[in-house]
Order: C-alpha cells, then structure tokens, then sequence
C-alpha cells in the first residue's frame, strides 16, 4: 500500500501519535511514517523499541526527554537543516499534550521547517467524548502541581471557568485529588476515566463524595484521566457505573 503513497517530506518535523495502551489503536500513517523516519526521536527509547519491535519497523532512534529537551531541540534542528524527515514520539499517546514536544515544534517553526502531526490516541479526548459530560466547550488543564497550597489555587482559579474540566493525575494522588474536589466542587459531576482502551478500562462517575465513599473499598491502580462537569451538567446515566473493557489485546 505504502508504494502508492507519495513519500513523506524531506525536512519535515513528524509528531506521531503512539496508542495509550491498546495497540490496535497505531494508525497506518504513524506506522509508515516511522518506518520511512530518518530518526525516531523517542521520550524513553526503550519504550519505544519495544513498540517499533512490535510493529517490526528498524529505525535509528535518539532519546528527548524533559531534562535533554533545549540540546536535543537543537540536534533535532541540525537534522532537519540536512533535509532529514523526524519523527517525534512520546511514552504514550500524543506528543507534546504533557509531554515533551512543545519545544521543538516551536522552535522548528520558528526556523522556518514543516511540522505534521500525525493524530492518532491521546486520553484526554478518549476520556472526554465518552465521559457523558459536555465536550463543546472544555478547558484541559494537564497535571496539577504537587504542592496543596498551589493546587488549590489552581482549583479555585478553575471552579469559575465555564465548561468541563479535564485534567491529568497519578494514581499516588488520585485519592488527595478527590478531597479536593469534595471541598472545591461539591456539587459537581465528576468522572474518573481509568485505564483506558486497556482490559480494565472503567469510568467512575458520581459526585466527589460519591466517588469517595465507593473508593473506600478498593485500591486505584492505574492511569487516570479525571473529569468535572460544569455547573449545568449532569452525569449521563445518573448513578455511578464501571464499565469494564472486553478483553483487548495490550
Ligand atoms: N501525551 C499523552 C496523551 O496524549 O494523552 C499524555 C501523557 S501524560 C505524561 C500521562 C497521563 O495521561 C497519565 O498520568 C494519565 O493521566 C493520562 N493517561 C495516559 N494514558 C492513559 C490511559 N490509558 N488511561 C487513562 N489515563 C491515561
């Protein structure tokens, strides 16, 4: 199929969306474009490997992480001065939605060079179209800070803003964040959509106490994606409800 495709770019700054756990959700695109790649530019190298191994695609690979981000930037430019075509991925799902990749974007417009994504898999919208909540107007805010005095500042400069609310959280904090919630969002809807396209996928949905109370018994593993309705919102279906993925290959 690919012969028939034109070539990718030459000096072409790639973002590929890679799946957020389920592999059957790689595109054919992300996959001809990392296999046509001059270098993959990987968030965890090893990762990533396991990934192209999977999919049996061989490319040079170069780490670019938070912490290399400014030098790497700068290779990734040189790279793309030589007519290289980079493909940038992160851990999982879409580069640059917290995760690396905002950089380099900006400094490859800014140098003059062509930036495609290549869309494919990220939580926040796989979590927000099947939350229930309203998805036409929404604010994603990505993780919050670590401090308490600084999160809830954060959750109050939030609570005023029109629209579902969707943010990025650990497991190791899902359990503070839903004190939060109770004490800054009472009365909301909220959803926790959990390990999602993955074989315990579940959404959670009631009121932070609701939400809570059920906790109590069980222990949070897993990534999460959390939810907040708006003022108006209301949770479609009512009562809490897990729905639990069928078996899917990981
Ligand atoms: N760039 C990624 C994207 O497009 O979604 C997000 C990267 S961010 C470092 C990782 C966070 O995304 C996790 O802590 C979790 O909040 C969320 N996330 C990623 N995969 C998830 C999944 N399968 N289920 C639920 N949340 C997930």
């Amino acid at each position: 199929m690919s012969e028939q495709l034109p070539p990718l770019t030459p000096a072409t700054l790639y973002l590929v969306a890679t799946p957020i756990g389920n592999l059957e959700d790689i595109t054919l695109r992300a996959l001809r474009v990392l296999r046509e790649a001059d270098v993959v530019a990987a968030e965890d190298t090893r990762r990533t490997g396991l990934l192209l191994k999977h999919f049996g695609i061989a490319r040079p690979m170069i780490s670019f992480f938070q912490f290399n981000e400014a030098r790497r930037t700068e290779e990734i430019l040189q790279r793309l001065i030589r007519g290289e075509k980079v493909a940038l991925v992160s851990d999982a799902g879409t580069p640059g939605i917290s995760d690396p990749g905002e950089r380099v974007v900006r400094a490859a417009i800014a140098a003059g060079y062509r930036v495609e994504p290549v869309p494919g898999p990220c939580a926040l919208v796989a979590a927000l179209t099947a939350s229930g909540l309203r998805t036409e107007e929404f604010h994603f805010v990505g993780f919050l800070p670590h401090k308490s005095g600084q999160r809830k500042r954060v959750l109050e400069r939030l609570s005023q803003m029109p629209g579902t609310l969707v943010l990025y959280e650990s497991p190791y904090r899902i359990e503070k964040l839903l004190g939060e919630l109770a004490d800054c969002f009472p009365d909301r809807s909220v959803v926790l959509a959990r390990e999602l396209t993955k074989k315990f996928e579940e959404f959670l949905r009631g009121k932070p106490a609701e939400l809570q109370k059920q906790l109590e018994h069980r222990s949070l593993k897993g990534e999460f994606v959390v939810l907040i309705g708006s003022l108006e919102d209301r949770v479609a279906g009512g009562a809490l409800t897990g729905q639990s993925a069928a078996e899917r290959p990981q």
